[in-house]
């Protein structure tokens, strides 16, 4: 039996029964074992399970039924964006012509997934306001390093040496400065002003000569949009500084605010959140890089390219020298990449727009249900997600906004996002997305409100929540920092994948 609870179903392992799976898996040739070197050869049988059909697909189907997914239930979760995955793009994704395709196949028979990828550059390119796109990055997160190693070739390719700093909020994403140091650069930490934005004279305090780059989130991850970006590009364009737009929260201003606009030289799209794409399991995603006329040089290689005879075609190997290179294998997760497209043309122009505001509704909507309960530290309109906190409820009566998000899930929802970002205490970052009926966030916020009510008459009640899973509260730091995720043979059998 695994580790935890008797609710827990045995291992599939635990579950075999000699002589009871095989039977249907065709015999290898007479002689392929003697075509295997006896050294390489195994002692004793692979310790694979042994069960029949229902047994197997029981076993996971009810494993899959421990799960809390986008597809049973609400999920707030600030910053990631968990919207709801037409299902749609799964079966455009799908279709054999996508997903078929081998990664090396010539351009010649490439051309309708070449077609999709260019427009898909285009498109992106005018929702960002961006001159050009690259769609190789994997993620954000290494969309944010190809974005600041384009501006590190930038400023090298000018003579520009002795610019070492990248500027980054106090309310940024961790991966922000993550991506300045595996690019080389040093961190600058910058305050953040009372009412939530950026601290424009600590911004520029730190402005000067040796700022190479100052990456923003605009809205911020405390779901505000920064109103002064005009004037805090201004400056850091005086300086002979690039600004990067970390585009996590695009999903809140799509149609309103175009970041090339407004002078941004570079930005990334997360389009598993924007776009939608199933996420929750950690991958996979994409995150496109946009940039403007200075960066174009720089972009990563092979671009997808429309020949003046409408044909397409991947750039070939040293055609722009400039290119900082590739950053992944082929073209990227293509199919990820036809889910966003697939997303992008069933919405067009004026349906990514109202995405956009619903998605800020949801968010303000809920905000002012909870508003009264929770603290709302910025208590200013909102764009796709708000800040609500726990401070004075852990004051009265000692529960944690921990104690909070276990509780919630008893209630039938995921938790939000918690502690982070991580300027404000207690903190709980709600994104609604703009998928979910008024009776949800109703439902949602009618959770949150009778939980604070069981905070103050029964706290015993949320301080030992959940109840009602299979595993309870879990060890957190020992399940990030000593996984035991390996399951070990009965005596006798050599495990599948030796050591
Ligand atoms: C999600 C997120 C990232 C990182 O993006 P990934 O696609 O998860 O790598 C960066 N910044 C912000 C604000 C985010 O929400």
């Amino acid at each position: 039996m695994s580790v935890i609870g008797e609710r827990l179903q045995p291992t599939i392992f635990e579950r075999s029964r000699p002589g009871r799976g095989d039977g249907k898996i065709p015999h290898p040739p007479k002689d392929a074992l003697e075509r295997i070197p006896a050294g390489q050869r195994r002692s004793r049988p692979a310790a694979l399970p042994e069960l029949n059909e229902p047994e197997v697909v029981r076993h996971y189907v009810n494993l899959g039924q421990l799960n809390y997914a986008v597809d049973t239930g609400f999920y707030p979760l600030g910053s990631c964006t968990m919207k709801w995955n037409p299902k749609l793009n799964e079966w455009a994704a799908r279709l054999p012509g996508f997903a078929n395709l081998h990664p090396l196949a010539p351009d010649e028979v490439a051309q309708g997934t070449l077609q999709l990828l260019w427009e898909l550059q285009e498109a992106l390119a005018e929702i960002g306001g961006m001159r050009a796109v690259t769609l190789q990055p994997a993620a954000g997160a290494q969309g944010e390093l190809t974005g600041i190693l384009m501006v590190r070739a930038y400023h090298r390719s000018r003579g520009d040496l002795e610019r070492t700093e990248v500027l980054v909020p106090d309310s940024s994403h961790g991966t922000n400065p993550a991506t300045a140091s595996m690019a080389g650069f040093r961190t600058v930490t910058v305050p953040s002003a009372a009412d939530g934005g950026v601290d424009l004279d600590a911004f520029r305090a730190a402005l000067g000569p040796r700022t190479a780059a100052v990456m923003i989130t605009n809205p911020s991850t405390l779901g505000l949009f920064e109103a002064r970006i005009g004037e805090l590009l201004a400056d850091v364009h005086a300086v002979g500084a690039l600004a990067y737009m970390d585009g996590a929260n695009l999903n809140a201003i799509m149609g309103h605010f175009k970041p090339g606009e407004a002078g941004f030289d570079v930005m990334h799209f997360n389009v598993h959140k924007t776009f939608s794409t199933p996420h929750g399991g950690g991958g996979p995603g994409a995150g496109p890089v946009g940039v403007g006329e200075k960066l174009l040089p720089f972009l990563p290689s092979p671009r997808v390219l429309r020949e003046p005879d409408g044909r397409y075609r991947l750039e070939r190997p040293g055609e722009r020298p400039t290119s900082i290179g590739r950053m992944r294998s082929f073209v990227g997760n293509s199919g990820v990449l036809v889910r966003a497209y697939a997303y992008i043309r069933a919405h067009g122009g004026s349906g990514l727009r109202e995405v956009s505001e619903d998605a800020v509704l949801a968010a303000n909507y809920l905000k002012h249900r909870l508003a009264g309960t929770y603290d709302i530290p910025y208590d200013r309109p909102c764009k796709h997600e708000f800040v609500a906190a726990a401070q004075t409820i852990r004051k009265e009566t000692g529960i944690r906004t921990l104690d909070i998000a276990k509780r919630l899930i008893d209630h039938g929802f995921h938790p939000p996002t918690i502690y982070f970002p991580l300027i404000v205490e207690e903190a709980m970052l709600i994104e609604p997305t703009e998928t979910e009926s008024l009776e949800t966030l109703d439902a949602f916020a009618d959770a949150l409100i009778a939980i604070a009510a069981e905070a103050h008459a029964t706290p015993e009640l949320v301080h030992d929540a959940p109840h009602a899973t299979p595993v309870r509260r879990l060890d957190e730091a020992a399940a990030a920092r000593q996984p035991n995720l390996r399951w070990r043979p009965m005596a006798g059998l050599e495990t599948p994948c030796p050591d």
